[in-house]
């Protein structure tokens, strides 16, 4: 079982793995949490590329390659053979955050960067993707006050260009509705994590 969380910048992805990661510990199953970009020695390498706000230059596609070889290390590294031996997998982020953040937040067909993921990724796709949805907004707002270091590249972009991306996840969510829950964000941590857990739920008893 591989389940990814995505959702715009300050949506609460990474409150809400942690929170499932113990509703796991205490059902005594396997599994790991990992985190995109980065998730090994040189995807976290990359990720310090990718969110340098430094790297002005940095074009669109070479950072849609950059998250893809970032990927590609990940998968093969980390979460195949983790599938592979039984073990459910939880990743912070995935190719939707691609096709939201890359494909259409920096213009990039979105034919072109899923093909580019499917090759990275040998078309490794989740079981479940749990997408939480906040505003624009609401998600840099939080990001902006609870983070002392200050925003990275990606999140210094203009409301804009987080607008798109939410509304791109949200689209790609209604295009493939088996796949994705998509989640209220802006409900309490733990209504969220409830939602997320009766989900997952099901597919541990199945
Ligand atoms: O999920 P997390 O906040 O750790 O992501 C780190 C940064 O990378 C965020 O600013 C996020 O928006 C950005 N990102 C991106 N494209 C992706 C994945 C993450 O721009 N495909």
């Amino acid at each position: 079982l591989f389940f990814t969380l995505e959702g715009p910048d300050g949506s609460g992805k990474s409150t809400q793995i942690k929170r499932l990661a113990e509703r796991l510990e205490e059902s005594g199953i396997r599994y790991v949490t990992t985190r995109e970009p980065g998730g090994t020695p040189i995807s976290d390498r990359i990720r310090s590329l990718l969110l340098d706000p430094n790297n002005v230059e940095m074009t669109a596609k070479t950072e849609a390659l950059l998250y893809a070889a970032s990927r590609a290390q990940h998968v093969a590294e980390v979460i195949r053979p983790a599938l592979e031996a039984g073990i459910v997998v939880i990743c912070d982020r995935y190719i939707d955050a691609s096709l939201a953040y890359q494909a259409t937040g920096l213009g990039l067909p979105i034919r072109y960067v899923r093909e580019l993921n499917e090759q990275a990724t040998d078309g490794l796709w989740p079981t479940r993707t749990y997408l939480i949805d906040v505003p624009a907004e609401v998600g840099i707002g939080r990001v902006a006050q609870s983070r002392g270091t200050g925003l990275d590249r990606i999140e210094q972009r203009d409301m804009n260009y987080h607008t798109r991306v939410r509304e791109q996840f949200l689209q790609i969510a209604g295009e493939e509705p088996q796949r994705f829950c998509v989640l209220d964000g802006t409900r309490t941590i733990d209504e969220v994590t409830d939602s997320i857990w009766a989900d997952v739920r099901q597919f541990l008893i199945a």
